[in-house]
């Protein structure tokens, strides 16, 4: 109930008994007046009682004083009894004024008749004595009647005036009675407002306003110091209180969410915080094989509770391998055709789990209840891979996570797609298309670069050259004499493992760079390499190409030779091998030892 209700209605109540209250008090004050009343009326019948009293008294003694005298004052004096007869009347008018009861006008009526009868006796009496018989009214006024007559008046008067004294007695007492009664309602009424007021001021002031208000004062003091995990009061009353400790629940309320959205964008901020850090990283990778720890050891501390793949597309566009692994995935393989994946189908974010409606990819174990997410890592129009990303099985935290998986995911196809686009260009650039060795170009910068790096330290180049490959061409065709070219690389690449780098120079002519200038080192490996491709069996689409042969010319540097000179040296051993009857190795030794000896053939 609210304060302004219980005020008000303590306000009324206090109000009505104020009223009750005053109303005892103006009926105690009347039956106060009415024993005023009561007490006056029995004074004034007193006073008439005693009145008629003398006046009968006087009167008998003055007529039996003139009787006895006969001086005419006392004739007077009994004359006076007109004056005496309308006092009687003028009493006996104000007795009946007094509202008597029936006994007593009965009573004062027999008192009027004693009155009367006595009145009658004097008045004969007197008139007697002043008829000249004197005896006769002496006897009369000395007579027993005469004496009966004033004994009756006075036993009336006397009964009169025990009958009014019993009621006037009776009513005092009756109307101190009530005047004690309603003084006592009055002080009872005023009494119980005074402690209906005092009952409503406590209550209303300790137990509705201080109390509360004390709890409340401290709840705001806590919210005040952000300590949210303070209890609001569970009062749900409705009143000015109750709306105060709303109000705090509702500012509880908003410092919690405010709380929870301020922990929000901390932690927002530092999931994009981190991975601006891994975008930063992946930009400054040289190679694809630089990327997947790079995402690793970012993708297990910005989602700490889940685990992963990064899967690279194979060249063919059909098949990824997992690169790099997080957290502890264990519903996909690792390795898997890009068909059994239905996010790579649709070229869109696919989730498989308990919680979708949607098919399974098929490179997930299908006993797993893992909630699943593989996001297409697509760029420039091309799918270079997929992320994958495993998380609880209610998916909760898989799909808080997604927006931020797919803000990663774009970035890492983009950094992927340009890497392996810098790939190609840079192939293009240094490679040859079609054997896969370095170019004329490579060469000639491995060439340069062995002597700037040391001049002191001599190399050996070897050039190599097909013989008679127009033959092959011509015989079997160009794509065929490709075939050859290919095969005669791989072989070299083969043989020369890690002793030297293979550069196709150009047309059917390769060059190999050796650090090693030891004679029989390189003449060992020249040889090694011509004698392979001759025993090398060529098919080609199911047809033998025959016996493939190379002629090998060797030159080692001298100190500070220049490249041009190696390689004009080289070239012409060549020339002396092919002029030898090919499938030869001439070798020209920077001492010039071996210079035009012809080694094998
Ligand atoms: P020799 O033993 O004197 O070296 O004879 P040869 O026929 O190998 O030499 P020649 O210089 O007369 O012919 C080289 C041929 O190699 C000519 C050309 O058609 C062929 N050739 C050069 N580059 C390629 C290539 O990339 N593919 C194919 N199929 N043939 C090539
Ligand atoms: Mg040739
Ligand atoms: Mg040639």
């Amino acid at each position: 109930m609210r304060i302004s209700t219980i005020t008000n209605w303590a306000y009324g109540i206090t109000v009505a008994l104020t009223l009750l209250s005053g109303g005892a008090f103006i009926i105690a004050a009347q039956s106060a007046d009415r024993e005023r009343d009561a007490a006056e009326a029995a004074w004034k019948l007193d006073d008439v009682v005693e009145r008629l009293e003398r006046a009968a008294e006087q009167t008998t003694e003055d007529a039996r004083l003139y009787v006895m005298k006969g001086e005419e004052r006392f004739l007077r004096a009994f004359q006076a009894a007109d004056a005496e007869e309308r006092t009687r009347e003028q009493t006996v008018k104000q007795l009946k004024a007094v509202k008597l009861t029936a006994q007593e006008i009965a009573a004062l009526r027999e008192i009027e008749t004693d009155a009367e009868l006595l009145d009658a006796l004097e008045e004969q009496a007197v008139k007697d004595f002043e008829g000249g018989e004197a005896d006769k009214a002496r006897a009369a006024l000395f007579s027993p009647e005469h004496e009966d007559a004033q004994t009756g008046l006075l036993a009336s008067v006397a009964h009169f005036a025990d009958l009014v004294a019993t009621r006037t007695q009776d009513e005092l007492r009756e109307a101190k009675a009530k005047a004690d009664l309603w003084g006592a309602i009055a002080k009872s009424l005023l009494v119980l407002t005074a402690l209906v007021f005092l009952s409503v001021l406590y209550f209303v002031l300790k137990r509705r306003v201080a109390r509360p208000l004390l709890q409340m004062s401290g709840i705001v003091q806590r919210l005040a110091k952000q300590d949210y995990d303070v209890e609001v009061l569970t009062d749900a009353r409705r009143d000015e209180i109750g709306d105060m400790n709303e109000a705090i629940q509702v500012f509880r309320d908003n410092g919690l969410e405010r709380e929870r959205l301020d922990a929000e964008r901390r932690k927002d901020q530092h999931i994009k915080d981190l991975i601006l850090q891994l975008m930063h990283r992946l930009q400054a990778c040289h190679e694809e094989a630089e990327l997947g720890p790079v995402v690793s050891l970012y993708a297990s501390q910005i989602f700490p509770r889940l685990g992963g793949h990064l899967l690279v597309m194979n060249d063919g566009r059909n098949a990824l391998t997992t690169t790099s692994t997080w957290g502890a995935p264990v519903r996909s393989t690792q390795e898997f055709p890009s068909v059994q994946c239905w996010g790579l189908r649709r070229g869109r974010p696919h989730l498989s789990g308990d919680r979708h409606d949607d098919v399974a990819c098929q490179h997930l174990d299908e006993s797993g209840h893992e909630e699943s997410l593989c996001i297409p890592l697509a760029a420039h129009g091309d799918t270079v891979g997929m992320l994958y990303f495993e998380g609880e099985r209610d998916g909760a935290e898989l799909i808080e996570a997604r927006v931020y998986i797919e803000l990663i995911a774009e970035n890492l196809a983009l950094a992927i797609a340009n890497l392996q686009l810098r790939d190609r260009l840079t192939n293009l650039a240094v490679k040859d298309p079609l054997t896969g060795l370095l170019n004329r170009r490579s060469l000639d910068e491995n060439l340069n670069r062995l002597r700037r790096e040391d001049t002191d330290l001599p190399a050996a180049l070897m050039m190599i050259d097909i013989d008679h490959f127009k033959h092959f061409n011509d015989e079997f065709g160009h794509d065929a004499g490709d075939f050859v070219m290919r095969q005669v690389a791989a072989i070299m690449t083969d043989v020369v493992g890690r002793a030297g780098i293979v550069h196709r120079f150009g047309g059917e002519e390769f060059a190999v760079i050796m650090r090693s200038v030891d004679k029989d080192a390189t003449s060992n490996l020249a040889e090694a390499i011509r004698r392979a491709i001759e025993k090398a069996p060529i098919n080609y689409l199911g047809r033998p190409l025959g016996t493939v042969t190379v002629s090998i010319g060797l030159a080692s540097t001298a100190d500070g030779e220049p490249p041009a000179t190696l390689m004009l040296r080289a070239d012409a051993a060549l020339l002396r091998a092919k002029s030898r009857g090919r499938n030869a190795t001439v070798a020209d030794w920077a001492d010039g030892s071996g210079s035009g000896r012809l080694l094998a053939g």
